[in-house]
């Protein structure tokens, strides 16, 4: 559409520049053009899923063990070990679509969306809403929601290397261009979607959406992002291929001993195998992919988004926060509490200025833009001026959009034949390009006294914790051919001051206090006036007694050697520019930390991807920002942020549980088996027993571990180390520990039970075994405390998980259809008491060693 005048294609759409599309056009457009998204590729269909689940290598084994055997002999055996196989395919299948439904529904929630002319009224809506003759508008940081024709720009910049492949961004223009077959990259009045404005702002008309954008005609070469390991499930997966070789080692060990010992051959193969596919932990990754899927959902409740899921797991050791003052850890909503000016003549003069330099609107529902600017129209709408009226009197024509470095922004308006243009912008930045005031309606020269005049209301304001602004004008019989800051942005009259106030949220303050608790470090960054930021950072109890703070300019003289030296002293950074979070980011990491780092520019998007967890704001990010980010916050909200770092905390902790839980549990079985077999006893456990209890009843619980209300004192302790092992703080010993604990006692009851008979013996064997594991999962839901302490009813997944194990062992028992399907025996009550007592005999040592434990470290 590039080469069609704007009138004809805003025609062909039937649409209108300045009132947009009306709602009925809109409904009938859906019909005919459907919504503005991209057609997703197919998923793994069910089957293929489900498949993929018998893809281990001893898993194999163990079905051709089974179909060999069932053409040889026990065919019963072969049977029940592919049903069960199955089953456990079956489990995991579901909890792997549970945990992909859960991460999928995630997606929706961070849809984007735009700012459109609809029925003569600038609204919000959702991109994938969006229909060909929509009238958007953009400005930097935005994506770019659908193809388009450029209709009114402001200093417009597009970065379209998704497309182009080109980096550097293009400068657009509303010009018509000539001719056929025009690259992308060359089409300057058009826009297209997935693209990024880098800078300035825009308005387009909608040409095409969806699978018809220019994006949409290579979607399937984009590949979605892959949902890559986590680096924990990556040295989990390590771990388990270690596991693995030893379980190996001693599946093989007893297979020879048997063979020594002069045992049945193929029996002896299955128990061996059988073993090995039990204790070998391939479903490790699949449970911590559930857990954490499962925790980026909770952290959703809490307002926190994970974009990227790694986030989850290094959340726990974040152990700086670097937070932007305004609007996460103030509330954002300003209202002007003061104003400077030299005469009442001068003040309507400062609110028009502050009324037309800005790209804010307000219409009874909305407020849409930036809450700096949409206070300033408050403020214009309360002293009565009519906003309408004074556009449509002094049209804006050209201007120079803010940027975080500059700190200020102008408009340019027409004025009959003249031109006025309008700055506002941050006091001493702004007051630098001024040489004259605007005094009782007349320009007069700016001297020293009336600059220390402004210079010492701005520090008295600020004092105050206000937030400043100037304002400044300046009249133009023509305007110069280049427009920039050089050309404009000087000669200015002031016009006065506007202060705002941002209150801090309420919550932060108790946030902040549980970050320091937390061994945590809270850094406020801002672009805001020093003294505004320590007033706000002291209110808040960022600024402590040693801390100091320091401003943009000053940082920009510093090494980055001795900033890294330096750097846990400074709590507060004034005035600064998004470039020197990066340097900020990267001193914190050389002294070895993990650093969270907040954002909403477009200029904040290298130091969100340089930081850990970069996190983005979810109300007023820009898309860019959110994009790099690891971590969006719905609410904007500090307060958040610990909420997420506790849940990350508890995650960890949590997946720490169920890896306690199910090595333990294997080990305590390799344990009993290799014991008897060396005692030389028969081998106490069938196949299909070892099979039903690792794949069967342990699942239950080993997941309900993954999410176990949260621990308490989460927020008592330093953060975790960032290299520190996944087995630190003795999980190692507790495993080994709790393991020959389990195995032991059924090895005890083995050779006790031996004394009635074989059948007897493997029946209470695989109870006791079964029973001690079921128990011993309510040991492992508290990791250090007593269990007792965190109640044993708060975490109902365990208790039905207990619960759907326990009904399925007491089901083979006492059926006799199943008990002879096990090959077991329904046993006299005094030998059930005795499976039973022994059972709790996990819980009641491990709750003990920890008592000891804790009242040992309190000692201390
Ligand atoms: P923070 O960095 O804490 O989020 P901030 O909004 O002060 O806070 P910037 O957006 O970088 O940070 O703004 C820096 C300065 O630029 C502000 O202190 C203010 O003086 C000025 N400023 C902010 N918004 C505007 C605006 N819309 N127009 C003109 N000047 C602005």
């Amino acid at each position: 559409m590039y080469n069609l005048s704007i009138y004809t294609i805003i025609k062909q759409l039937n649409t209108h520049i300045k009132n947009g599309l009306t709602t009925d056009q809109v409904t009938s457009n859906h019909d005919t053009f459907g919504y503005n998204v991209l057609d997703h590729r197919k998923p793994t269909p069910l089957w293929k899923k489900f498949l993929n689940n018998f893809k281990e290598f001893m898993i194999i084994i163990l079905m051709i063990a089974s179909v060999i055997s069932f053409f040889i002999g026990e065919k019963t055996d072969a049977v029940i070990i592919i049903m069960i196989v199955l089953l456990n395919g079956i489990i995991s299948t579901y909890q792997e679509m549970k945990a992909e439904e859960s991460i999928e529904s995630l997606k929706s929630l961070t849809t984007p969306s735009c700012v459109v002319m609809r029925n003569s009224q600038k609204m919000e809506i959702k991109a994938e809403d969006l229909v060909p003759g929509d009238i958007v508008f953009i400005e930097a940081g935005n994506f770019i929601p659908a193809d388009g024709r450029l209709i009114d720009i402001t200093s417009l910049k597009v970065e379209e290397s998704t497309l182009t492949g080109e980096s550097v961004p293009v400068e657009k223009n509303i010009d018509l261009i000539e001719g056929e077959n025009i690259p992308i990259g060359d089409q300057l009045n058009s826009v297209f979607s997935g693209t990024i404005v880098t800078y300035g702002s825009g308005t387009f008309v909608v040409t095409s959406i969806g699978m018809k954008t220019q994006l949409g005609k290579i979607a399937d070469l984009i590949s979605e992002e892959k949902l890559t390991m986590t680096p924990l499930q990556v040295k989990l997966k390590e771990i388990g291929k270690i596991i693995g070789i030893i379980v190996l080692i001693v599946s093989t060990l007893i297979f020879t001993l048997g063979i020594i010992q002069g045992r049945d051959l193929f029996e002896m193969f299955f128990t061996a195998v059988s073993l090995a596919v039990a204790a070998i932990p391939e479903g490790l990754p699949a449970i911590v992919t559930i857990v954490l899927a499962l925790g980026v959902r909770r952290l959703s409740q809490k307002n926190a988004i994970i974009r990227k899921l790694p986030a989850v797991e290094t959340l726990g050791s974040s152990s700086v926060i670097c937070s932007d003052k305004t609007g996460t850890l103030t509330q954002n909503k300003m209202t002007i509490m003061d104003t400077y000016y030299q005469t009442e003549t001068d003040k309507d003069a400062l609110i028009i200025c502050s009324l037309l330099c800005n790209d804010a609107s307000l219409t009874k529902e909305q407020e849409i833009g930036d809450p700096t600017e949409t206070a300033l129209l408050r403020y214009g709408v309360k002293e009565d001026y009519h906003i309408e009226t004074l556009i449509e009197k002094y049209p804006r024509s050209n201007g120079i959009p803010f940027d975080s470095v500059r700190k200020m922004m102008t408009t340019i308006h027409q004025s009959e034949d003249t031109f006025i243009s309008y700055t506002k912008g941050a006091v001493d930045e702004l007051l630098n390009r001024c040489s004259s005031i605007m005094m009782d309606g007349k320009i007069m020269p700016l001297n020293d006294s009336l600059i220390q005049e402004i210079v010492d209301k701005n520090q008295s304001f600020a004092t105050n914790a206000l937030r400043v602004l100037a304002f400044a004008k300046r009249d133009w019989s023509s305007l110069p051919e280049d427009i920039s800051t050089d050309t404009i942005e000087n000669n200015l009259v002031f016009l006065g001051l506007l202060a705002m106030m941002d209150p801090p949220r309420e919550e932060v303050k108790q946030a902040i206090e549980n970050c320091h608790r937390a061994g945590i470090k809270p850094v406020m960054i801002t672009g805001d006036h020093l003294i505004t930021a320590k007033a706000i950072a002291e209110e808040l109890g960022i600024l402590r007694e040693g801390d100091e703070i320091i401003s943009g300019q000053d940082l920009q003289l510093i090494s980055d050697e001795e900033l890294t030296q330096n750097i846990e002293k400074y709590s507060v950074y004034a005035r600064v520019s998004p470039e020197h979070k990066v340097k900020i980011v990267k001193a914190w990491q050389s002294k070895g930390h993990v650093v969270a780092m907040t954002g909403d520019g477009v200029n904040d998007a290298p130091a969100l991807r340089m930081a850990e967890i970069g996190i983005a704001m979810g109300k007023v990010g820009t898309d860019v920002s959110r994009n790099a980010a690891a971590m969006v916050l719905m609410d904007d909200n500090f307060a958040t942020i610990i909420a997420a770092i506790e849940e990350g905390r508890s995650i960890y902790s949590n997946i720490r549980k169920s890896i306690r839980y199910l090595l333990s549990c294997n080990f305590g079985e390799i344990f009993l088996l290799l014991i008897a077999m060396l005692m030389n006893l028969q081998v106490p456990l069938l196949p299909i027993h070892i099979l039903w209890v690792n794949l069967v009843t342990d699942s239950f619980p080993a997941l309900a571990l993954g999410v176990e209300p949260k621990d308490l004192g989460l927020l008592n302790h330093p953060p975790r180390k960032k290299n520190e092992s996944l087995f630190s703080d003795g999980l190692f010993y507790k495993i080994a520990l709790e393991g020959l604990l389990v195995g032991a006692i059924s090895l005890a009851i083995y050779i006790y039970a031996l004394n009635f008979s074989l059948e007897i013996a493997r029946t209470m064997t695989f109870l006791t075994l079964s029973f001690s594991q079921l128990i011993h999962s309510i040991n492992v839901r508290s990791a250090d405390s007593v269990v007792f302490k965190k109640g044993l009813f708060t975490n109902k997944f365990s208790l039905y998980a207990i619960a759907v194990s326990l009904v399925l062992q007491l089901t083979i028992i006492f059926i006799p259809f199943t008990r002879s399907i096990f090959k077991i025996v329904s046993l006299p009550l005094n030998l059930w008491m005795i499976v039973i007592l022994s059972s709790l005999i996990p819980l009641i040592l491990v709750e003990i060693i920890k008592l000891i434990r804790s009242a040992i470290s309190k000692s201390y």
